[in-house]
């Protein structure tokens, strides 16, 4: 699966410590992320993460196109509530793009321990389904 790694700055310790603890799992999958948080969470970890521009930067719309182009399957994404994030139409058309395109999103801690656990069970069969549907229709 394709999985998509953003944190806030206020919640990069807590995307760093989920990285750590779930991290058996997560290196059976294809890693993406917004720049700083791939850049902490492949130091902290080893974790072999594919990074794009910062959030404020682009790497939301960058993650929206993996999403609209279906390169993605799931999205974790650490948000902070509390604080106003200069990209925020960035941030609102990330989670619309999930939306639009049924992709899996979870925005804070404990969605991402439920989805780790879901992902772990295959519970995301589905997509390979999909996947393998849209590529016998190619
Ligand atoms: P960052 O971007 O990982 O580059 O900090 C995340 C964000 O703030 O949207």
């Amino acid at each position: 699966m394709k999985i998509s790694l953003i944190a806030h700055d206020k919640k990069k310790e807590a995307i760093i410590q989920f990285a750590t603890s779930y991290q058996h799992i997560l290196s059976q999958h294809e890693l993406f992320a917004t720049g700083t948080t791939g850049k902490r969470i492949s130091e902290a970890t080893g974790l072999s993460v594919q990074r794009f521009q910062s959030g404020p930067h682009g790497g939301d719309q960058q993650i929206g196109a993996k999403i609209a182009e279906d390169q993605m399957d799931l999205v974790i994404f650490f948000r902070d509530p509390l604080t106003a994030q200069p990209h925020e139409p960035d941030i609102s058309a990330l989670m619309r793009l999930c939306d639009v395109y049924q992709i899996p999103l979870v925005t804070n801690l404990a969605g991402a321990e439920v989805m780790i656990r879901a992902l772990q069970a295959g519970f995301f069969g589905w997509r390979e389904l999909i996947q393998e549907n849209k590529n016998k229709n190619e």
